[in-house]
C-alpha cells in the first residue's frame, strides 16, 4: 500500500497560499513516493482543485455537516464538498472534538455523509495525555473508533488517522514502539469488524510530524501514512517530508 500525505491546513490560508500548492505541485511530478491530500481551509477548496487539477495531488475538506442541505447556518455538506471539487474529508479531528463538541455520535453521522457524498473520510482519533497517562490510551482508541462508525457503515475507502490529542501541534510525539502499538490497537479494530477489507484500510499517524522526525516515524510497521498540520502550510517542509518517505 502506497504511503499517504495528508495535510491539514486547519483555519490557515489566505489566497495566496495556493502558492504553496503550485511550489507542491511543481516539485513532486507526476509520481510523488507518496499519495497526496491537501486540506486547506473551505474558502480555498475550489480554487485549490482547480489547481491541482493535472497533478497527482487531491483536495480535502476539513470537517463536513451531517445532512446535505437545510438550516444550518455556517456549515457545508459532504456534497457541498465534492461539488467544489474535494475528494476526502478529515472527520472528528480533535479540535473539532474539543471546540465544537463532537461526540462519536455525531462523528458516525459525519463519516456516513462523507461516503454518501464519494468522498473519501479520514476519520480521527486519539487519546488525550490524561488518558495515556491512566494506562487507557488503547480502550480510549477502541472505543473512540468502534463508537464512530455506525453498524451499518461500510469501509469501502477509509482512512483513519491515529493523532494523540497531546501530541497535536505541541512539537511532541509517541515513541516509536507507543506508536506502533497505537496502531496495531487500531488495525485489530478494523479487522475485527470487518475481516480482510479491515487489513487494507491506511492507518496515518497524526500529531507533530516534521522533517526532522518523519524518517523515523514513517517507515514503523503499520504506520500508512500522515496527517500533517503545521508542517504542511509550507510546501518546502511538506516535501522534506515527502522525501522521507519509505519505497513500499
Ligand atoms: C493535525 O492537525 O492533525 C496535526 C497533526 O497537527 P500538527 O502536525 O501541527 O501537530
Amino acid at each position: 500500500m502506497r504511503t499517504l500525505l495528508a495535510g491539514n491546513w486547519k483555519m490557515n490560508g489566505l489566497h495566496g497560499s495556493l502558492a504553496e500548492i503550485r511550489a507542491l505541485m511543481r516539485s513532486v511530478g507526476q509520481r510523488p513516493a507518496a499519495d497526496i491530500i491537501i486540506c486547506p481551509p473551505a474558502t480555498l477548496i475550489a480554487e485549490a482543485a482547480r489547481t491541482v487539477e493535472k497533478a497527482p495531488i487531491e483536495i480535502g475538506g476539513q470537517d463536513c455537516h451531517a445532512d446535505s442541505s437545510g438550516a444550518f447556518t455556517g456549515d457545508i455538506s459532504a456534497e457541498m464538498l465534492r461539488d467544489a471539487g474535494a475528494t476526502a474529508v478529515i472527520i472528528g479531528h480533535s479540535e473539532r472534538r474539543q471546540y465544537h463538541g463532537e461526540t462519536d455520535r455525531m462523528v458516525a453521522a459525519k463519516l456516513a455523509a462523507a461516503s454518501r457524498a464519494g468522498l473519501t473520510p479520514i476519520l480521527c482519533i486519539g487519546e488525550s495525555e490524561v488518558q495515556r497517562n491512566r494506562g487507557e490510551a488503547v480502550a480510549v482508541v477502541r472505543r473512540q473508533l468502534s463508537d464512530s462508525m455506525d453498524a451499518k457503515f461500510k469501509p469501502d475507502d477509509l482512512i483513519i488517522a491515529y493523532e494523540p490529542v497531546w501530541a497535536i501541534g505541541t512539537g511532541r510525539t509517541p515513541k516509536p514502539q507507543e506508536i506502533v502499538q497505537m496502531h496495531e490497537a487500531v488495525r485489530a479494530v478494523l479487522t475485527e469488524r470487518f475481516g480482510e477489507s479491515g487489513e487494507q484500510i491506511r492507518i496515518l499517524y497524526g500529531g507533530s510530524v516534521k522533517p526532522d522526525n518523519a524518517a523515523e516515524i514513517l517507515p514503523l510497521p503499520g504506520v500508512g501514512g500522515a496527517l500533517i498540520g503545521g508542517a504542511s502550510l509550507k510546501a518546502a517542509d511538506f516535501l522534506s517530508i515527502l522525501n522521507s518517505t519509505p519505497s513500499r
